[in-house]
């Protein structure tokens, strides 16, 4: 018998037809499997009992980094006859495929990388067909070695032999290389001046050791690195790089050589360990304060990585000794290492040579170089779990890109810019989304050249032309005004989205919602569809359309955008508005402008206002004394949780809000009480515990009026783990079905999967 197999899903690029062939010749089959437009095809012939049992096992047995989405198939009329089950050519249309994903080195790379007696001994480029980088070194599709930046290292015949035989766990790894034929480590200068050193890794290890910042080269990017244990160095880092206060991740070789400073449940233990390998943040313990002080002060959360890359690897390697063998992986190592991206003044990530050189000569001693071109810049990704142990994104990149997230439904292929701050794009084709790597803030050129790359990469890769193209409703931002350009071009319509429908609209998309929903949009800012600046909404969300229920009681900014940033102008407009203007000036004597801003606010000039959450969070961290002007955006609202989060729960005030007729949720009560509050811990806590039971009741009241049960998160505060963990309990406990961002982050990183599944259904409905 024959049997016609069609296999849709991530199953190019991963080794999926040697997978086929050894389970086919295991199974004694004959016939052929090749890739082709759709996916994989293969032709069974055997026994009937033989064909049953391999298509019973052939989604079950996978290789790890590929994904079945759909397995058909259809007993053919034996024409020709096989003898042997072999690896055809590819089909027609190869190209409509996709690029996996890079991943961490995996168990067979290592065991050979550590084994003195293998060729690939301390290489730190290798890889397999289950391992290594794809997407940041991919420039087109077909993925084949030639479309890569291995394109310049012909293989040697042993890497050829490996590439060619079916048998082999090297069969088609693209990127596949040995010390003969591949890449190369050097080590520099801070001017670019190789260091002649027969062992860069060892030069580098011992240089971080003596306390000095070394850049390297990674996957997507280089990362500017020091010893964590060396808080001069650390310090230093924070100097050179003017990156005062913003929390740094710690690379360890293992769980073990930091379950010391942070708690580590079992899904974040998988989560740390995934091929993905992201930085996890981890419930800082006691001892972490003080062991690591200028990590992340004042924040509850450390994150967290694992060695990904084979250099990565080989440095904790040389920290250990060289051992052979890799019993030590399990062994605790000393050597933790700062590791932050190298991105001076929030632009894209370094990935060039002799950009590094030039950007970073003035950060790092010196330079940990290779000669493999990063070709996709692509930054580590940052998730946490969350209370109900699922992950959460921050920040989704390296590992997870260029993954689709698969929408409710088939739809016109649309391009989406996303926002301003932590921006992403997303391209749609059929019925999934590509949203692509964090971008970031669009507030600099260099940033806004990025966007365009990477919108024209991911269009490339996909190979499709949008319908239409999906932007904020702000006109300025840089995202909406390329959107117009690439609209006229193409002769399709810009579809503006606002910004919090967006928001509820991604996640609706990624748990297939269909219907009215309630939304509650808790964020910094966003236009609103009356001009007005939002971020505290409860919207009713029905596909493409979306009205306005309720809302925070608006603040006023004194000092416009300033306010933003300056938590003690938001405290300061709220004493205002409670009657309690004279505390200003006494309250923020070390502000020079504290008196003048009174003035503002009697006067109203300079002082929009806002519905925000997020300035609510930075006014309770103003009256707490928590933080009068942060260093970077959402910093006071996650010292607030940090605050928080060492107390035991309080009572909520009961009298702390107050729901009017008209939808509005006032926190006035809660504010004044957090103004006479000494201990800014218990207020900070108060504060958690109120705002969940105040969002919970006006939710309640919302959903009875509107005949809703299912409540969608969206927005950046659902990144505060103590609000959407109690938020949820008590809505869980009122009898709804909470929803939230999982395979996209809550923040503006998901505003562009929104926008494409709103403009998709705007144009669905016609
Ligand atoms: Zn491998
Ligand atoms: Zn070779």
């Amino acid at each position: 018998m024959q049997r016609r197999i069609r296999i849709a899903g991530i199953v190019q690029g991963v080794g999926f037809r040697p997978y086929v062939w050894h389970l086919a010749n295991a199974l004694q089959l004959a016939g052929w499997v090749r890739n082709d437009a759709a996916g994989v095809e293969v032709l069974a012939q055997g026994s009937s009992d033989q064909l049953d049992i391999f298509i019973q096992r052939l989604p079950r047995e996978i290789p790890p980094l590929a994904q079945v989405r759909e397995l058909t198939w259809v007993d053919a009329p034996a024409q020709a006859s096989f003898s042997t089950f072999s690896i055809a050519e590819s089909g027609a249309g190869d190209a409509a495929t996709m690029i996996g994903h890079d991943t961490a080195v995996c168990p067979d790379c290592l065991a050979e990388m550590f084994d003195p007696a293998d060729r690939r001994w301390r290489y730190a480029f290798i890889n397999c067909t289950h391992c290594g980088p794809r997407y940041t070194l991919t420039r087109k599709l077909p993925y084949d070695r030639a479309q890569t930046s291995m394109a310049r290292f012909p293989l040697c015949p042993d890497c050829a032999r490996e590439y060619r035989d079916p048998a082999n766990r090297r069969f088609h790894a693209e990127p596949t290389a040995c010390p003969l034929c591949g890449p190369q480590l050097a080590l520099s200068d801070a001017r670019g001046n190789r260091l002649d050193d027969a062992d860069p890794v060892g030069a580098s290890l011992a240089r971080l050791q003596s306390g000095q910042i070394v850049a390297i080269k990674g996957l997507g990017g280089f990362h500017l690195a020091c010893d964590a244990r060396n808080a001069d160095a650390v310090q230093r880092l924070r100097e050179r790089k003017t990156r005062e206060e913003k929390p740094f991740a710690i690379m360890a070789a293992n769980l073990v050589s930091i379950a010391d400073w942070v708690e580590i449940s079992p899904a974040e233990a998988d989560l740390l360990q995934t091929p993905e390998r992201p930085i996890v943040l981890l419930r800082k313990k006691p001892s972490a304060d003080a062991m690591f002080p200028g990590l992340a002060p004042g924040l509850a959360w450390l994150g967290i990585m694992l060695p990904y890359t084979p250099l990565h690897w080989l440095l904790f390697h040389a920290a250990a000794g060289q051992p052979a063998g890799t019993t030590w992986l399990q062994r605790r190592q000393d050597l933790l290492l700062v590791m932050t991206s190298a991105n001076p003044g929030g632009e894209p990530l370094v990935i060039d040579n002799a950009e590094a050189v030039e950007r970073l000569g003035d950060i790092a001693d010196a330079l940990l170089l290779h000669d493999r071109d990063i070709v996709v810049r692509c930054d580590d990704s940052v998730v946490r779990v969350d209370a109900q142990d699922t992950p959460q994104f921050i920040r989704r990149a390296r590992g997870y890109t260029p993954r689709a997230i698969r929408l409710p439904q088939c739809g016109p292929s649309v391009l989406a810019l996303g926002g301003y701050l932590k921006n992403t794009v997303c391209v749609t084709r059929g019925d999934e989304a590509y949203l692509s790597q964090h971008i970031g803030g669009l507030d600099n050129p260099a940033t806004c050249g990025m966007l365009m790359e990477v919108t024209q990469h991911l269009l490339d890769i996909l190979q499709v032309r949008p319908t239409a193209v999906a932007h904020d409703l702000h006109p300025d931002f840089f995202s909406s005004r390329h959107a117009f350009e690439l609209a006229e071009r193409w002769g399709a319509p810009a579809i503006g989205v606002q910004h919090h429908h967006a928001h509820i609209a991604a996640v609706a998309a990624e748990h297939a919602l269909v219907g009215p929903i309630l939304g509650l949009a808790l964020d910094g800012v966003g236009l609103g569809s009356n001009g007005a600046a939002w971020g505290g909404e409860l919207l009713r969300v029905d596909g493409a359309d979306c009205a306005r229920l309720g809302h925070l009681s608006p603040i006023a900014l004194p000092g416009g955008d300033k306010a933003a940033k300056e938590p003690w102008r938001m405290a300061a407009a709220v004493l205002f508005q409670i009657g309690r203007g004279d505390e200003i000036a006494p309250r923020f004597s070390r502000q020079p402008v504290a008196r003048q801003l009174l003035h503002l606010l009697e006067r109203g000039l300079n002082c929009p206002s806002t519905s925000s959450l997020g300035r609510w969070f930075d006014a309770a961290a103003g009256l707490l004394g928590a933080r009068e002007v942060m260093a970077y955006e959402g910093q006071a609202a996650m010292l607030l949780e940090g605050l928080a989060a060492g107390q035991d729960a309080v009572t909520p005030m009961r009298d702390g809000y107050i729901l009017t007729d008209d939808g509005r949720l006032d926190l006035f009560p809660l504010l004044a009480r957090l103004a006479d509050e000494k201990n800014a811990a218990f207020g900070a806590s108060l504060f958690h515990a109120t705002l969940a039971n105040a969002l919970a009741d006006w939710t309640e009241r919302a959903a009875h009026e509107q005949g809703l049960n299912r409540v969608v998160f969206g927005g950046g505060c659902f990144l505060n783990h103590i609000l959407t963990r109690d938020l949820t309990r008590l809505l869980n406990q009122r009898g709804f079905s909470v929803f939230a961002a999982r395979q996209a982050p809550p923040n503006d990183g998901g505003l562009s999967l929104g926008q494409a599944w709103v403009a998709i259904q705007q144009i669905s409905r016609g």
